[in-house]
Protein backbone atom coordinates (compact mmCIF):
# COMPACT_ATOMS: atom_id res chain seq x y z
CA UNK A 1 0.00 0.00 0.00
CA UNK A 2 1.28 3.89 -1.08
CA UNK A 3 0.73 5.78 2.15
CA UNK A 4 1.33 9.42 3.09
CA UNK A 5 2.62 9.91 6.73
CA UNK A 6 1.68 13.98 7.94
CA UNK A 7 3.76 15.25 10.32
CA UNK A 8 1.97 17.99 11.76
CA UNK A 9 4.65 19.62 13.94
CA UNK A 10 3.90 18.34 17.07
CA UNK A 11 5.40 15.08 16.39
CA UNK A 12 8.70 16.01 14.86
CA UNK A 13 10.56 12.50 15.29
CA UNK A 14 10.94 9.29 13.99
CA UNK A 15 10.86 7.20 17.28
CA UNK A 16 7.92 6.02 18.88
CA UNK A 17 5.81 8.05 15.92
CA UNK A 18 2.56 5.87 15.78
CA UNK A 19 1.77 6.94 11.93
CA UNK A 20 5.84 6.26 10.45
CA UNK A 21 5.13 3.10 12.43
CA UNK A 22 1.59 2.28 11.17
CA UNK A 23 2.42 3.37 7.61
CA UNK A 24 5.90 1.16 7.78
CA UNK A 25 4.25 -1.89 8.88
CA UNK A 26 1.59 -1.66 5.43
CA UNK A 27 5.25 -3.08 3.39
CA UNK A 28 4.58 -0.47 1.08
CA UNK A 29 5.51 2.83 -0.15
CA UNK A 30 5.78 5.84 2.93
CA UNK A 31 5.44 9.37 1.44
CA UNK A 32 6.57 11.48 4.72
CA UNK A 33 4.92 14.96 4.27
CA UNK A 34 5.22 18.48 6.10
CA UNK A 35 2.75 21.26 5.11
CA UNK A 36 4.48 24.97 5.66
CA UNK A 37 0.99 26.66 7.03
CA UNK A 38 0.20 29.89 6.05
CA UNK A 39 -0.23 31.91 9.32
CA UNK A 40 3.28 31.06 10.03
CA UNK A 41 4.85 30.67 6.50
CA UNK A 42 2.83 33.03 3.74
CA UNK A 43 1.95 36.69 3.77
CA UNK A 44 3.63 40.06 4.98
CA UNK A 45 4.73 39.64 7.97
CA UNK A 46 4.52 35.34 8.60
CA UNK A 47 6.99 35.14 11.47
CA UNK A 48 5.75 37.97 14.07
CA UNK A 49 3.44 35.35 15.79
CA UNK A 50 6.15 32.83 17.21
CA UNK A 51 9.67 33.58 16.58
CA UNK A 52 11.37 31.16 19.24
CA UNK A 53 8.67 28.66 18.31
CA UNK A 54 9.58 29.02 14.66
CA UNK A 55 13.15 28.43 15.36
CA UNK A 56 13.10 25.16 16.91
CA UNK A 57 10.30 24.12 14.55
CA UNK A 58 12.92 24.95 11.55
CA UNK A 59 15.49 23.02 13.49
CA UNK A 60 13.62 20.03 14.30
CA UNK A 61 11.98 20.14 10.25
CA UNK A 62 15.57 19.84 9.05
CA UNK A 63 16.74 17.25 11.50
CA UNK A 64 13.93 15.11 10.38
CA UNK A 65 14.54 15.65 6.89
CA UNK A 66 17.97 14.85 7.12
CA UNK A 67 17.07 11.42 9.33
CA UNK A 68 14.68 10.41 6.83
CA UNK A 69 17.16 10.73 3.65
CA UNK A 70 19.80 8.98 5.80
CA UNK A 71 17.10 5.78 6.03
CA UNK A 72 16.54 6.19 1.93
CA UNK A 73 13.32 8.62 1.86
CA UNK A 74 12.84 12.32 2.61
CA UNK A 75 11.04 14.67 3.84
CA UNK A 76 8.26 16.17 1.02
CA UNK A 77 7.58 20.32 2.08
CA UNK A 78 5.10 21.33 0.97
CA UNK A 79 3.42 25.09 0.57
CA UNK A 80 -0.22 25.18 2.52
CA UNK A 81 -2.61 24.97 3.68
CA UNK A 82 -2.94 21.28 4.07
CA UNK A 83 -6.92 21.11 2.92
CA UNK A 84 -5.28 21.59 -0.66
CA UNK A 85 -2.06 20.34 -0.45
CA UNK A 86 -2.62 16.79 0.82
CA UNK A 87 -6.03 16.54 -1.62
CA UNK A 88 -3.10 16.60 -4.19
CA UNK A 89 0.02 14.92 -3.28
CA UNK A 90 -2.43 11.73 -2.09
CA UNK A 91 -4.03 11.54 -5.70
CA UNK A 92 -0.39 12.54 -7.78
CA UNK A 93 1.29 9.46 -5.58
CA UNK A 94 -1.75 7.72 -5.70
CA UNK A 95 -1.94 7.19 -2.24
CA UNK A 96 -3.96 4.82 -0.62
CA UNK A 97 -4.24 6.50 3.07
CA UNK A 98 -2.88 9.31 5.12
CA UNK A 99 -1.66 8.46 8.54
CA UNK A 100 -1.39 11.09 11.53
CA UNK A 101 -1.19 11.13 14.89
CA UNK A 102 -4.40 12.87 16.24
CA UNK A 103 -4.37 16.49 17.53
CA UNK A 104 -6.10 17.74 20.80
CA UNK A 105 -5.74 21.30 19.71
CA UNK A 106 -9.07 22.72 18.49
CA UNK A 107 -7.66 24.43 15.32
CA UNK A 108 -5.95 21.18 14.39
CA UNK A 109 -9.06 19.45 14.83
CA UNK A 110 -10.93 21.72 12.64
CA UNK A 111 -8.58 21.28 10.03
CA UNK A 112 -8.32 17.91 10.01
CA UNK A 113 -11.79 17.22 9.63
CA UNK A 114 -11.57 19.82 6.66
CA UNK A 115 -8.90 17.76 5.18
CA UNK A 116 -10.91 14.23 5.70
CA UNK A 117 -13.50 15.88 3.87
CA UNK A 118 -11.02 16.94 0.72
CA UNK A 119 -8.95 13.88 0.58
CA UNK A 120 -9.56 11.26 -2.25
CA UNK A 121 -8.26 8.65 0.41
CA UNK A 122 -9.36 7.86 4.14
CA UNK A 123 -7.01 10.13 6.72
CA UNK A 124 -6.50 7.68 9.59
CA UNK A 125 -5.51 9.15 12.90
CA UNK A 126 -3.01 6.73 14.97
CA UNK A 127 -2.42 7.41 18.16
CA UNK A 128 -2.42 10.86 20.25
CA UNK A 129 0.06 13.38 21.83
CA UNK A 130 -1.08 12.08 25.24
CA UNK A 131 -0.50 9.21 26.99
CA UNK A 132 -4.08 8.59 27.18
CA UNK A 133 -6.39 8.76 24.42
CA UNK A 134 -8.03 12.55 24.92
CA UNK A 135 -11.55 11.93 25.73
CA UNK A 136 -11.33 8.94 27.31
CA UNK A 137 -10.51 9.83 30.63
CA UNK A 138 -14.53 9.98 32.10
CA UNK A 139 -15.51 10.59 35.86
CA UNK A 140 -18.40 8.36 37.73
CA UNK A 141 -20.72 10.71 36.13
CA UNK A 142 -19.53 9.84 32.94
CA UNK A 143 -18.17 13.57 32.01
CA UNK A 144 -14.66 14.88 31.95
CA UNK A 145 -12.55 15.55 35.03
CA UNK A 146 -12.80 19.56 36.61
CA UNK A 147 -10.24 18.57 39.37
CA UNK A 148 -6.68 17.35 39.10
CA UNK A 149 -5.59 14.78 41.42
CA UNK A 150 -9.04 12.72 40.89
CA UNK A 151 -7.97 12.97 36.78
CA UNK A 152 -4.69 11.68 37.82
CA UNK A 153 -5.91 9.00 39.59
CA UNK A 154 -7.97 7.80 36.61
CA UNK A 155 -5.01 8.34 34.26
CA UNK A 156 -2.83 5.87 36.42
CA UNK A 157 -5.58 3.19 36.96
CA UNK A 158 -4.58 -0.16 35.34
CA UNK A 159 -2.47 2.03 32.69
CA UNK A 160 0.77 -0.05 31.31
CA UNK A 161 2.71 2.21 28.71
CA UNK A 162 2.86 -0.74 25.55
CA UNK A 163 5.96 -0.81 24.23
CA UNK A 164 7.47 2.09 22.60
CA UNK A 165 7.73 2.08 18.51
CA UNK A 166 11.09 1.71 17.51
CA UNK A 167 12.32 3.80 14.65
CA UNK A 168 12.40 2.56 11.07
CA UNK A 169 16.16 1.48 9.88
CA UNK A 170 15.44 1.99 5.89
CA UNK A 171 12.57 2.96 4.15
CA UNK A 172 11.80 2.66 0.33
CA UNK A 173 12.87 5.38 -1.78
CA UNK A 174 10.58 8.21 -2.89
CA UNK A 175 10.13 8.36 -7.19
CA UNK A 176 11.42 11.45 -8.10
CA UNK A 177 7.92 12.91 -9.75
CA UNK A 178 7.45 13.33 -5.54
CA UNK A 179 10.44 14.63 -4.48
CA UNK A 180 10.12 17.22 -7.23
CA UNK A 181 7.20 18.69 -5.39
CA UNK A 182 8.91 19.63 -2.45
CA UNK A 183 10.33 22.84 -1.54
CA UNK A 184 12.76 23.55 0.77
CA UNK A 185 12.67 23.91 4.42
CA UNK A 186 12.52 28.23 4.77
CA UNK A 187 15.25 29.24 6.62
CA UNK A 188 15.03 32.16 9.81
CA UNK A 189 16.57 34.56 7.46
CA UNK A 190 13.21 33.98 4.36
CA UNK A 191 11.18 34.44 7.66
CA UNK A 192 12.44 37.76 8.70
CA UNK A 193 13.60 35.85 12.16
CA UNK A 194 17.49 36.96 14.08
CA UNK A 195 18.50 33.59 15.20
CA UNK A 196 18.22 33.79 19.54
CA UNK A 197 21.49 31.56 19.76
CA UNK A 198 20.14 31.24 24.02
CA UNK A 199 17.03 29.09 22.56
CA UNK A 200 17.47 25.40 23.24
CA UNK A 201 18.49 23.54 19.95
CA UNK A 202 15.81 21.76 18.06
CA UNK A 203 15.52 18.38 16.42
CA UNK A 204 15.01 14.79 18.14
CA UNK A 205 19.00 14.17 19.01
CA UNK A 206 19.16 17.36 21.27
CA UNK A 207 15.73 16.28 22.74
CA UNK A 208 17.31 12.54 23.33
CA UNK A 209 20.47 14.47 25.15
CA UNK A 210 18.43 17.02 27.46
CA UNK A 211 16.62 13.82 28.51
CA UNK A 212 19.59 11.73 29.62
CA UNK A 213 21.13 14.39 30.84
CA UNK A 214 18.20 15.24 33.15
CA UNK A 215 17.99 11.59 34.68
CA UNK A 216 21.46 11.74 35.14
CA UNK A 217 22.03 15.19 36.49
CA UNK A 218 18.90 15.77 38.31
CA UNK A 219 16.24 13.45 38.08
CA UNK A 220 16.96 12.39 41.50
CA UNK A 221 16.64 15.23 43.13
CA UNK A 222 13.48 16.67 40.94
CA UNK A 223 11.14 17.18 44.40
CA UNK A 224 13.32 19.04 46.24
CA UNK A 225 14.79 21.13 43.83
CA UNK A 226 11.76 21.74 40.85
CA UNK A 227 10.65 24.52 42.43
CA UNK A 228 14.30 26.64 43.19
CA UNK A 229 14.49 29.32 40.27
CA UNK A 230 18.09 29.13 40.67
CA UNK A 231 18.88 25.40 40.20
CA UNK A 232 19.01 23.89 36.94
CA UNK A 233 16.47 21.05 38.61
CA UNK A 234 13.78 20.55 36.35
CA UNK A 235 14.20 18.54 33.05
CA UNK A 236 13.71 21.34 30.26
CA UNK A 237 11.65 19.08 27.87
CA UNK A 238 8.69 21.08 27.49
CA UNK A 239 9.61 22.43 24.18
CA UNK A 240 10.35 18.93 23.00
CA UNK A 241 7.34 17.67 24.07
CA UNK A 242 5.40 20.40 22.56
CA UNK A 243 6.92 19.83 19.45
CA UNK A 244 7.17 15.85 20.03
CA UNK A 245 10.91 15.41 19.14
CA UNK A 246 10.26 13.22 21.87
CA UNK A 247 7.03 11.30 22.79
CA UNK A 248 5.52 12.33 25.86
CA UNK A 249 5.69 7.68 26.29
CA UNK A 250 9.65 7.90 25.75
CA UNK A 251 9.64 10.47 28.36
CA UNK A 252 7.49 8.82 30.74
CA UNK A 253 8.94 4.69 30.50
CA UNK A 254 12.52 6.26 30.39
CA UNK A 255 11.81 8.95 33.90
CA UNK A 256 10.26 5.63 35.24
CA UNK A 257 13.19 3.02 34.67
CA UNK A 258 15.48 6.07 36.19
CA UNK A 259 14.03 6.91 38.99
CA UNK A 260 10.97 5.11 39.78
CA UNK A 261 13.11 2.60 42.57
CA UNK A 262 16.41 4.71 42.87
CA UNK A 263 13.94 8.19 43.93
CA UNK A 264 10.81 7.12 44.16
CA UNK A 265 9.33 10.73 45.50
CA UNK A 266 11.36 12.08 42.46
CA UNK A 267 9.61 9.84 40.46
CA UNK A 268 5.98 10.59 41.50
CA UNK A 269 6.64 14.45 41.70
CA UNK A 270 7.66 13.93 37.84
CA UNK A 271 5.06 11.76 36.74
CA UNK A 272 2.49 14.17 38.56
CA UNK A 273 4.08 17.16 35.67
CA UNK A 274 3.70 14.51 33.34
CA UNK A 275 -0.08 13.99 34.41
CA UNK A 276 -0.55 18.37 34.74
CA UNK A 277 0.23 18.22 31.05
CA UNK A 278 -1.85 15.55 29.80
CA UNK A 279 -4.59 16.99 32.46
CA UNK A 280 -4.59 20.56 30.22
CA UNK A 281 -4.38 18.44 26.98
CA UNK A 282 -7.87 16.32 27.73
CA UNK A 283 -9.12 19.56 29.34
CA UNK A 284 -8.69 21.56 26.17
CA UNK A 285 -9.68 18.36 23.66
CA UNK A 286 -13.20 18.35 25.67
CA UNK A 287 -13.44 22.16 26.46
CA UNK A 288 -12.36 23.97 22.92
CA UNK A 289 -14.23 26.98 24.00
CA UNK A 290 -11.71 27.59 27.22
CA UNK A 291 -9.21 29.52 24.53
CA UNK A 292 -12.21 32.10 24.52
CA UNK A 293 -13.51 31.99 27.94
CA UNK A 294 -12.50 31.32 31.78
CA UNK A 295 -13.33 27.59 32.79
CA UNK A 296 -15.15 28.91 35.92
CA UNK A 297 -18.28 31.19 34.19
CA UNK A 298 -18.60 33.21 37.61
CA UNK A 299 -15.30 34.85 35.98
CA UNK A 300 -17.26 35.89 32.89
CA UNK A 301 -17.85 39.67 32.68
CA UNK A 302 -14.87 39.89 35.26
CA UNK A 303 -13.88 43.69 35.72
CA UNK A 304 -10.35 43.35 34.51
CA UNK A 305 -7.97 46.47 34.35
CA UNK A 306 -6.40 47.92 31.01
CA UNK A 307 -3.53 50.00 31.57
CA UNK A 308 -0.95 50.13 29.13
CA UNK A 309 2.09 51.54 31.40
CA UNK A 310 1.75 48.71 34.13
CA UNK A 311 1.56 46.31 31.10
CA UNK A 312 4.50 47.21 29.61
CA UNK A 313 6.32 47.30 32.87
CA UNK A 314 5.11 44.19 33.18
CA UNK A 315 6.18 43.13 29.96
CA UNK A 316 9.77 44.62 29.57
CA UNK A 317 10.92 43.78 33.21
CA UNK A 318 10.31 47.14 34.82
CA UNK A 319 7.86 46.62 38.07
CA UNK A 320 10.49 47.12 39.81
CA UNK A 321 10.02 44.28 41.95
CA UNK A 322 12.98 41.82 40.88
CA UNK A 323 11.31 38.29 40.72
CA UNK A 324 8.72 39.43 38.51
CA UNK A 325 11.05 41.40 36.33
CA UNK A 326 13.82 38.72 35.74
CA UNK A 327 11.18 36.74 34.59
CA UNK A 328 9.55 38.83 31.82
CA UNK A 329 13.39 39.70 30.89
CA UNK A 330 13.92 35.57 30.80
CA UNK A 331 10.94 34.88 28.52
CA UNK A 332 12.28 37.48 25.99
CA UNK A 333 15.83 36.87 26.56
CA UNK A 334 15.24 32.48 26.34
CA UNK A 335 12.16 31.77 25.27
CA UNK A 336 11.81 30.17 28.60
CA UNK A 337 10.74 31.02 32.33
CA UNK A 338 11.12 28.69 35.07
CA UNK A 339 7.88 27.08 36.48
CA UNK A 340 7.15 29.06 39.64
CA UNK A 341 9.02 32.29 37.74
CA UNK A 342 5.51 32.23 35.57
CA UNK A 343 3.56 31.29 38.30
CA UNK A 344 4.54 34.37 40.26
CA UNK A 345 4.72 36.85 37.03
CA UNK A 346 1.31 35.37 36.09
CA UNK A 347 -0.15 35.97 39.51
CA UNK A 348 1.42 39.18 39.37
CA UNK A 349 -0.54 40.40 36.44
CA UNK A 350 -3.74 39.07 36.85
CA UNK A 351 -4.14 39.53 40.69
CA UNK A 352 -1.70 42.90 41.79
CA UNK A 353 -2.29 44.54 38.31
CA UNK A 354 -5.81 43.13 37.84
CA UNK A 355 -5.14 42.53 34.14
CA UNK A 356 -7.29 40.03 32.23
CA UNK A 357 -5.36 36.78 32.06
CA UNK A 358 -5.89 36.61 28.41
CA UNK A 359 -3.44 39.52 27.25
CA UNK A 360 -0.51 38.00 29.45
CA UNK A 361 -1.66 34.15 27.63
CA UNK A 362 -1.07 35.97 24.32
CA UNK A 363 2.17 37.29 25.34
CA UNK A 364 3.57 34.11 25.85
CA UNK A 365 2.05 31.85 23.38
CA UNK A 366 4.43 34.66 21.56
CA UNK A 367 7.45 34.41 23.08
CA UNK A 368 7.74 30.43 24.71
CA UNK A 369 9.69 27.98 22.67
CA UNK A 370 7.41 25.55 24.42
CA UNK A 371 4.26 27.74 23.90
CA UNK A 372 1.06 25.51 23.65
CA UNK A 373 -2.31 26.01 24.01
CA UNK A 374 -3.45 24.08 26.39
CA UNK A 375 -0.87 24.56 29.10
CA UNK A 376 -0.28 27.81 28.79
CA UNK A 377 -4.25 28.40 29.06
CA UNK A 378 -4.51 26.36 32.03
CA UNK A 379 -1.62 27.75 33.46
CA UNK A 380 -2.92 31.39 32.86
CA UNK A 381 -6.05 30.37 34.01
CA UNK A 382 -4.95 28.58 36.90
CA UNK A 383 -2.93 31.29 38.22
CA UNK A 384 -5.75 34.33 37.45
CA UNK A 385 -8.19 31.69 39.84
CA UNK A 386 -10.47 31.42 36.58
CA UNK A 387 -9.53 27.84 35.44
CA UNK A 388 -9.92 23.92 35.76
CA UNK A 389 -9.10 23.21 39.43
CA UNK A 390 -7.16 26.63 39.45
CA UNK A 391 -5.63 28.42 42.50
CA UNK A 392 -8.73 30.13 44.66
CA UNK A 393 -8.92 33.77 43.73
CA UNK A 394 -7.92 34.82 47.37
CA UNK A 395 -4.63 33.17 47.04
CA UNK A 396 -1.84 36.20 45.67
CA UNK A 397 1.38 35.45 45.48
CA UNK A 398 3.59 37.87 47.24
CA UNK A 399 6.60 38.25 44.90
CA UNK A 400 9.28 38.75 47.83
CA UNK A 401 8.63 35.91 50.13
CA UNK A 402 8.26 33.37 46.90
CA UNK A 403 11.54 35.14 45.87
CA UNK A 404 13.07 34.87 49.16
CA UNK A 405 11.85 31.26 49.37
CA UNK A 406 12.44 30.10 45.40
CA UNK A 407 15.30 32.11 45.08
CA UNK A 408 17.08 32.45 48.33
CA UNK A 409 20.38 33.64 47.54
CA UNK A 410 18.74 36.26 44.33
CA UNK A 411 20.93 33.72 41.98
CA UNK A 412 17.66 33.82 39.43
CA UNK A 413 17.08 37.58 39.84
CA UNK A 414 21.01 38.68 39.24
CA UNK A 415 21.06 36.87 36.21
CA UNK A 416 18.58 38.34 34.34
CA UNK A 417 18.33 41.92 36.27
CA UNK A 418 22.41 42.55 36.30
CA UNK A 419 21.57 46.42 37.49
CA UNK A 420 20.71 44.68 41.10
CA UNK A 421 24.09 42.55 40.89
CA UNK A 422 25.50 43.40 43.98
CA UNK A 423 22.90 44.02 45.89
CA UNK A 424 23.66 41.49 48.96
CA UNK A 425 20.85 38.62 49.02
CA UNK A 426 18.98 40.29 52.37
CA UNK A 427 17.62 43.14 50.02
CA UNK A 428 17.78 41.12 46.57
CA UNK A 429 14.46 40.70 46.03
CA UNK A 430 13.18 44.51 47.80
CA UNK A 431 15.82 46.59 47.15
CA UNK A 432 13.26 49.66 48.11
CA UNK A 433 13.79 48.49 51.72
CA UNK A 434 17.53 48.68 51.43
CA UNK A 435 19.36 51.59 53.36
CA UNK A 436 20.45 54.45 51.07
CA UNK A 437 24.67 53.17 51.66
CA UNK A 438 23.83 49.47 50.66
CA UNK A 439 22.34 50.58 47.24
CA UNK A 440 24.85 53.29 46.39
CA UNK A 441 27.56 50.55 47.71
CA UNK A 442 25.94 48.33 44.55
CA UNK A 443 25.72 50.89 42.35
CA UNK A 444 22.00 51.03 42.25
CA UNK A 445 19.90 53.98 42.12
CA UNK A 446 16.22 53.60 42.34
CA UNK A 447 14.01 55.38 39.67
CA UNK A 448 17.56 55.18 37.49
CA UNK A 449 19.24 52.69 37.11
CA UNK A 450 16.06 50.31 38.55
CA UNK A 451 12.54 51.11 38.72
CA UNK A 452 10.53 51.80 42.08
CA UNK A 453 7.98 49.78 42.40
CA UNK A 454 5.25 50.83 40.43
CA UNK A 455 2.67 49.46 42.55
CA UNK A 456 2.15 49.03 46.69
CA UNK A 457 1.49 45.16 47.14
CA UNK A 458 -0.96 45.55 50.20
CA UNK A 459 -3.23 47.58 48.22
CA UNK A 460 -2.75 45.92 45.41
CA UNK A 461 -3.82 42.83 46.98
CA UNK A 462 -6.68 44.17 48.89
CA UNK A 463 -7.79 46.11 45.70
CA UNK A 464 -8.19 42.76 43.59
CA UNK A 465 -10.07 41.07 46.62
CA UNK A 466 -12.12 44.12 46.66
CA UNK A 467 -13.17 43.50 42.87
CA UNK A 468 -13.78 39.92 43.03
CA UNK A 469 -15.56 39.47 45.63
CA UNK A 470 -17.72 41.76 44.75
CA UNK A 471 -17.80 40.57 41.07
CA UNK A 472 -18.28 36.93 42.75
CA UNK A 473 -21.03 37.82 44.77
CA UNK A 474 -23.01 39.32 42.24
CA UNK A 475 -22.86 36.27 39.81
CA UNK A 476 -23.41 34.27 42.69
CA UNK A 477 -26.46 36.29 43.69
CA UNK A 478 -27.86 36.76 40.15
CA UNK A 479 -27.64 32.79 39.74
CA UNK A 480 -29.66 32.40 43.53
CA UNK A 481 -32.71 34.51 42.23
CA UNK A 482 -32.25 32.97 38.75
CA UNK A 483 -32.60 29.32 40.66
C1 LIG B 1 1.27 30.96 33.37
C2 LIG B 1 1.82 29.63 32.90
C3 LIG B 1 1.97 29.39 31.54
C4 LIG B 1 2.48 28.16 31.10
N1 LIG B 1 2.60 27.94 29.75
C5 LIG B 1 3.10 26.76 29.30
C6 LIG B 1 3.25 26.51 27.92
O1 LIG B 1 2.89 27.32 27.07
N2 LIG B 1 3.81 25.33 27.54
C7 LIG B 1 4.22 24.41 28.45
O2 LIG B 1 4.76 23.36 28.05
N3 LIG B 1 4.05 24.61 29.76
C8 LIG B 1 3.52 25.75 30.22
N4 LIG B 1 3.39 25.95 31.57
C9 LIG B 1 3.70 24.86 32.51
C10 LIG B 1 5.15 24.83 33.01
O3 LIG B 1 5.55 26.08 33.45
C11 LIG B 1 6.17 24.33 31.98
O4 LIG B 1 5.71 23.15 31.38
C12 LIG B 1 7.50 24.04 32.64
O5 LIG B 1 8.02 25.19 33.25
C13 LIG B 1 8.48 23.52 31.60
O6 LIG B 1 9.74 23.31 32.16
P1 LIG B 1 10.34 21.85 32.29
O7 LIG B 1 10.20 21.12 31.01
O8 LIG B 1 11.71 21.99 32.84
O9 LIG B 1 9.35 21.22 33.35
P2 LIG B 1 9.49 19.96 34.31
O10 LIG B 1 9.32 20.45 35.70
O11 LIG B 1 10.70 19.19 34.02
O12 LIG B 1 8.19 19.12 33.98
C14 LIG B 1 8.17 18.09 32.99
C15 LIG B 1 7.07 18.35 32.00
O13 LIG B 1 5.81 18.31 32.65
C16 LIG B 1 4.93 19.28 32.08
N5 LIG B 1 4.58 20.27 33.11
C17 LIG B 1 5.34 20.70 34.14
N6 LIG B 1 4.66 21.59 34.88
C18 LIG B 1 3.46 21.73 34.31
C19 LIG B 1 2.30 22.51 34.60
N7 LIG B 1 2.25 23.31 35.67
N8 LIG B 1 1.23 22.44 33.77
C20 LIG B 1 1.25 21.63 32.68
N9 LIG B 1 2.31 20.86 32.36
C21 LIG B 1 3.39 20.91 33.16
C22 LIG B 1 5.71 19.98 30.97
O14 LIG B 1 5.37 19.39 29.74
C23 LIG B 1 7.16 19.72 31.37
O15 LIG B 1 8.06 19.74 30.28
C24 LIG B 1 2.85 27.16 32.04
C25 LIG B 1 2.68 27.43 33.41
C26 LIG B 1 2.19 28.65 33.83
C27 LIG B 1 2.04 28.90 35.29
Amino acid sequence: MRSVVWFRGKDLRVHDHPALARAVSEHGLVIPVFVLAPDYFEGSKPASRAPHRLQFLLESLSELQRTLRSFGSDLIILPGPASRALPELAARARAERVFAIGACEPAARRRDKIVAGKLPVPLELCGFETLRRPGSIRSGTGGPFQVYSPFSRAVLAGFELSPLMAAPRSLPALPVELTELSAEVPTLEQLGIARNPKLQRGGERAARERLQQFLHRHGKQYDEERNRMDLPGTSRLSADLHFGTLSVRTIFAAAERALAESAPSAWERYRAELLWREFSHHTLFDRPELLERPFRKDFEGFPWIDDDQNWLAWVEGRTGYPIVDAAARQLLDEGFVHNRARMIAASFLTKQLAMHYARGEAHYLHWLTDGDQSQNNMGWQWCAGSGCDAQPYFRIFNPIAQGERFDPEGEYVRRYVPELARVPSKYIHAPFRAPAKVLADAGVKLGETYPEPGIDLDSARQRFLLMASEHLGKKRDARTKGA
